[in-house]
């Protein structure tokens, strides 16, 4: 039986899309999971702008409405920097296995209700359950692990150059951090950018995506269960029309010493830009366009199903995700046979039908993005091998979905090769030598991450290293785990989520010297 049932009600009262006609229960077991308030000092409260505007919040899959959160703005932002910055030098001081503690229990409730936040996660974004579930698995993984990393927070006594004196380096918290994350992953996103900086004493003021408010929510209401004291998490809530006059009064206030955000090239470097008026430290999780190659002595089996890891995951909207395909001739046809199979055998559907493997896209624009980068490959002469159109489903008409996609003939000049398609299509180009499929690969201002597959020792060593990008698969497809470093160079940013140098983003150092000793 399908987790969730619809039931039908009257259009919603305020003015929204005359098509949300639907609301949906979900079967949650803890049904006060899902929250419409914004979450400041530790209480849960209606946008305080004057007419306290509200956005709805849809299943991608149907269009249909699941409920609606505050639309807040300017009034809200500042309210929630004044709770964070007043909660910083009491959570700054406690104890770092204090700090821990409250963390490892915050993973421990995450935890327990992954199913409940793994079918919130599916109904807001559209990713299969089974993905849905795993993520938050996933996002728990970067909470444990920073709960853990607070206590192991050591400073440094440096070797002194007089005998009088003695050297000290610590590690302090930023103070006020702001966090602004995507729709794609939203519990991973949020709860990797949370749990260091809870664990390095810092504050958050933190702004999910639009599309996808509510597993934010649902994360802060376990936070506060955890015992987190009123003020250290601040969630507000806003549609992408608000979303500047949010962020703006973070970027202005001088209170907020830093900027984590995972996104889009253009809104980072916007944020980049104007945070520099008050100097605040900020990481950027930018756009990718990774390269993924297939030598002539790969293990051809092995590097489709890294393939199929790697891009089919969450539909194909995901920042690591294989944007470009280079094949070497000698495998090309093989390669493109075997990948054209699995490809087409992929299910397309709602997360509620277990079976889905490739869910909606998140909005009509994402699906109108992909359409236009097939179409502009195939007139620049990209030959469809499987897929290459929208899925109409008679039960969900506006839904967005894409047929799975597989395109040969790639060339540079093709959109999709320049920028995220995000979605599951998949272009090919062959190529015939190393240093040719090199250059191209780095031939983008972007680099996130790159795969490529090959049993040749030596190449493997001298392509890791010629790849210009943060993270590199080498035959593998599944890359990410709370112990690696994961981040950009080039225009894919700067900073690293999870691992042991996770924390440093939301740290200074201080340095002191003890005099008058000798
Ligand atoms: P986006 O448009 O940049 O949005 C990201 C966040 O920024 C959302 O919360 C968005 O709010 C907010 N935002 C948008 N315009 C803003 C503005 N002018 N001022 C302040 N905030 C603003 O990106 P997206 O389309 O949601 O996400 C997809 C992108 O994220 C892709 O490029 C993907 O590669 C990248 N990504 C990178 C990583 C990584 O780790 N490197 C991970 C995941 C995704 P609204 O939702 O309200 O618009």
């Amino acid at each position: 039986m399908a987790p969730w049932h619809c039931e039908l009600t009257r259009a919603h009262p305020f003015d929204f899309n005359s098509f949300m006609t639907k609301t949906v229960s979900l079967h949650l077991k803890r049904a006060d999971l899902i929250v419409s308030h914004n979450f400041i000092a530790g209480n849960w409260q209606a946008s305080l702008e004057p007419d306290q505007p509200l956005m709805p919040v849809t299943d991608p899959s149907d269009a249909s409405l699941i409920t609606h959160v505050a639309d807040s703005g300017a009034v809200d932002a500042l309210a929630a920097v004044d709770a964070a910055q007043s909660a910083f030098s009491d959570w700054k001081s406690r104890p770092a296995k204090e700090r821990a503690t409250v963390i490892k229990r915050w993973n421990d409730l995450i935890v327990s209700h992954k199913e409940d936040l793994g079918k919130l996660i599916s109904r807001e974004q559209g990713k299969p359950l089974a993905e849905g579930e795993g993520e938050v698995l996933y996002a728990a993984s970067y909470v444990e692990w920073f709960g853990e990393q607070a206590t192991r927070s050591n400073g440094e006594i440096i070797p002194t150059p007089a005998n009088n004196k003695r050297l000290m380096a610590i590690r302090e918290p930023v103070g006020v951090v702001a966090v602004i994350t995507p729709w794609n992953f939203p519990a991973a996103m949020i709860a990797r950018k949370i749990a260091p900086a809870l664990a390095a004493g810092c504050t958050v003021v933190a702004k999910p995506a639009e599309d996808t408010p509510l597993t934010a929510l649902a994360l802060a209401k376990l936070a506060q269960e955890a015992g987190l004291p009123p003020g250290v998490l601040n969630i507000v809530t806003t549609s992408r029309t608000r979303a500047a006059q949010v962020v703006d009064v973070w970027l202005a206030d001088d209170r907020v010493r830093k900027i984590s955000f995972t996104g889009s090239t253009p809104v980072g470097k916007h944020l980049a830009k104007e945070s520099a008026s008050t100097l605040k430290k900020i990481s950027l999780e930018l756009g990718g366009n990774a390269p993924f190659i297939v030598f002539e002595d790969a293990d051809i089996d092995a590097a489709v199903e890294g393939l199929m890891v790697a891009k089919f995951r969450n539909g194909g909207q995901t920042c690591v995700c294989p944007n470009r395909v280079y094949v070497q001739t000698l495998v090309h046809d093989e390669f493109v046979q075997k990948l054209a199979v699995r490809v087409a055998a992929l299910k397309v559907g709602p997360a509620r039908e277990l079976d889905s493997q490739i869910g909606p896209m998140i909005n009509a624009r994402a699906v109108e993005k992909i359409e236009r980068h097939v179409q502009d490959a195939v007139a620049k002469g990209a030959k469809v091998v499987t897929g290459g159109h929208r899925i109409q489903r008679a039960e969900s008409p506006q839904a967005a979905y894409f047929s799975p996609t597989v395109l040969t003939e790639a060339t540079p000049d093709m959109v999709c090769a320049c920028e995220e398609t995000f979605g599951p299509v998949v272009p090919v180009t062959r190529f015939d030598t190393e240093a040719e499929v090199v250059g191209q690969a780095n031939d983008t201002p972007f680099g996130l991450a790159a795969y490529f597959y090959s049993q040749n020792p030596a190449r493997i060593w001298r392509v890791m290293e010629a790849l210009e990008c943060g993270i590199v698969g080498i035959n593998e497809g599944a890359l990410a785990a709370e112990a690696a470093p994961f981040g950009g160079v080039k225009e894919s940013g700067y900073g690293r989520e999870g691992s042991v140098y996770g924390l440093d983003d939301y740290q200074h150092i201080k340095y002191f010297c003890q005099g008058g000793l000798g």
